[in-house]
């Protein structure tokens, strides 16, 4: 499937773009006519990390006219090892000062333009409404669930990549013509479960290979040639050097752009990918119950008051028995405090534990010193003691 180049040409090329880009001019395939929209062509790469430094560098070499860079953090030591676009004398500046310094070294013809905050909710629609392309160099789950999902409620194609010690993966998700990456991966893997580069570590030059690829596929979304990574996720391993191409189809359930989509605005990704505030995991340490415990407090009539901090829709679909419903929100406001009992135990609980351990932080600090919240939440509970009833 070739799809109709993302940007219009610009009017003309200097006579110093003809030299600096005459090895792309003289590939017939890109040529005038595709330098021409590369040089018209707005793209936004988020975060200057990994996967950023190489997309960055390649793009500006590569003559994109504008480039718009989106990082919050500075330049650390450990960064060095495959962030290539930051030097030694960066260590403790911006990541996106130091980005647009390298850029401007390279090729002083692009535009940069910084956005020095974290990509949010807040932000995201503003942003990326200023770009034809987005680059996501993103390293965590959150917020690629945010990008894609600003991707597509905008109806704008962008280029995903993930990196993991050996192993990469890159795809164009582009809801108008195949493919988001709710359809691959409808579900955030639970928290902790995929380990972070911090974590579980990179490969450096791992972020050169899956960069180039999303440069690559940058360019012929923006000039209009060869065929796109649209429907088709790339899986690249670096100890068997191979790389494998699958197809990825788009799914008619798919919650964003499917048929009959249930998210039809951003969400609260933290929460949606389990990402538990420090606070929050603070409280739950030596306060989180499992669902046999609790159960055996049902069952032996312990004085415990068992409320689920979720909302009406999902309490509606399955609940645990005696359990009443007090929406997160509401502690969060300070509304439901002054109704909890004094006399009895609070078990809070929400669909997998994260929702609960954020209320649980906010009662332990109102006082609630003995205060629980269970692990694993209603979704644990009806695994293990109640397998009959609906999960979602
Ligand atoms: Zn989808």
């Amino acid at each position: 499937m070739s799809l109709p180049p993302l940007v219009e040409p610009a009017a003309e090329l200097t006579v110093e773009e003809v030299r600096r880009y005459s090895r792309h001019l003289i590939i017939p395939d890109v040529g005038m006519d595709g330098q021409k929209r590369l040089k018209n062509a707005k793209v936004l790469c988020v975060g200057a990390g990994g996967l950023g430094s190489p997309a960055l560098m390649y793009m500006a070499a590569a003559g994109v006219g504008t480039l718009g860079i989106i990082e919050f953090d500075t330049v650390d030591e450990s960064n060095l090892q495959r962030q290539i676009i930051h030097g030694q004398s960066d260590i403790g500046r911006s990541k996106a000062q130091s980005a647009r310094d390298s850029v401007k070294e390279i090729n002083p013809l692009v535009e940069v333009i910084l956005h020095e905050e974290r990509l949010d909710n807040d932000n995201v629609m503003e942003i990326f409404s200023g770009y034809d392309l987005i680059v996501d160099g993103t390293d965590n789950f959150a917020t690629r669930y945010l990008v894609n999902d600003a991707a597509v409620l905008l109806g704008k194609p962008y280029v995903w990549g993930s990196i993991y010690r050996f192993d990469g993966q890159a795809s164009v998700f582009w809801a108008e013509h195949g493919p988001c990456y709710r359809c691959l991966y409808p579900e955030a893997p639970p928290p902790g479960m995929v380990p972070s580069c911090a974590e579980g570590g990179v490969l450096g030059v791992l972020c050169a290979s899956i960069g180039s690829i999303q440069v690559n596929e940058a360019i012929k979304l923006l000039a209009g040639i060869g065929e796109p990574l649209v429907g088709r996720l790339m899986i690249y391993d670096a100890l068997e050097m191979q790389y494998r191409s699958v197809k990825v189809r788009k799914d008619p359930n798919c919650a964003l752009c499917g048929e009959n989509p249930t998210v039809t605005e951003l969400i609260d990704y933290e929460s949606f990918c389990g990402v538990v505030s420090e606070e929050a995991s603070a409280a739950a340490v030596g306060s989180t119950i499992t669902s046999k415990q609790l159960k055996e407090w049902i069952d032996n009539g312990e004085p415990i008051d068992i409320i689920d901090v979720r909302e009406i829709n999902e309490y509606e679909i399955v609940s645990i028995p005696g359990a009443r419903l007090i929406p997160k929100n509401e502690f969060l406001m300070g509304n439901a405090l002054q109704d909890l009992p004094q006399d009895k135990r609070i078990v809070l609980h929400c669909k997998t534990g994260v929702r609960s351990a954020e209320v649980l932080a906010v009662l332990k600090s109102a006082g609630f010193a003995d205060a629980v919240h269970l692990g694993g939440g209603v979704i644990g509970w009806v695994n293990q003691i109640e397998p009959e009833k609906p999960v979602y």
